[in-house]
């Protein structure tokens, strides 16, 4: 909706859409990475004990908070800040794992290292999601599709863990002097 204003005459003005840029805007692929459960994906991959159960990566203390859910947890509910007391109360047999961000830091960096193998154009927005612009990539692959299930599969291999859920190709219109 363009902006209106009311001149002293009455009449109803509506604002000029002024050109930002004499260029037009250019098609750019994006990829957005998210991992599956991260943090609890990392802690059933690590103990195998836990894996199948409902995980809540964070203290199970009272002021504790949730910092991850696993899926099997996410079916009670539970999920990520939440407070820990109410966690434990909608899953029974919730089990509670310390957080170890060491390990997530160093599985962030492996993700990482596999997304500098197609493109420079990466901005993280957390350990465990991304987002990447593969419009010209390292590797010339044409369609984005291609690049994410590559990523998908090298990232299974490098460190176990599945990116299925968090894989959106976005074809953003974006004008050219913001590049
Ligand atoms: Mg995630």
């Amino acid at each position: 909706m363009p902006a209106q204003g009311r001149r002293s005459d009455g009449k109803i003005t509506r604002a000029k859409t002024i050109p930002m840029t004499e260029e037009p805007a250019r098609q750019r692929k994006i990829i957005h990475v998210d991992m599956d459960a991260f943090f609890a994906s990392v802690e059933q991959r690590d103990n195998p004990e836990l894996r199948g159960k409902p995980v809540a990566v964070g203290s199970p203390a009272a002021r504790g908070v949730v910092a991850a859910a696993s899926y099997e947890a996410r079916q009670f509910g539970v999920h990520s800040a939440m407070a820990s007391i109410v966690a434990a109360r909608k899953c029974p047999g919730l089990i509670f794992a310390p957080p170890r961000f060491e390990v997530y830091r160093a599985v962030s960096a492996q993700i990482r290292e596999i997304f500098a193998e197609h493109t420079d154009l990466i901005e993280p927005l957390s350990l465990d999601e991304a987002y990447l612009d593969v419009t010209t990539n390292h590797q010339n692959i044409p369609v984005a599709t291609d690049i994410a299930n590559q990523i998908r599969t090298r990232i299974f291999e490098v460190t176990g863990l599945t990116a299925s859920d968090g894989m959106t190709i976005l074809h953003a219109y974006v004008p050219a002097y913001t590049w």
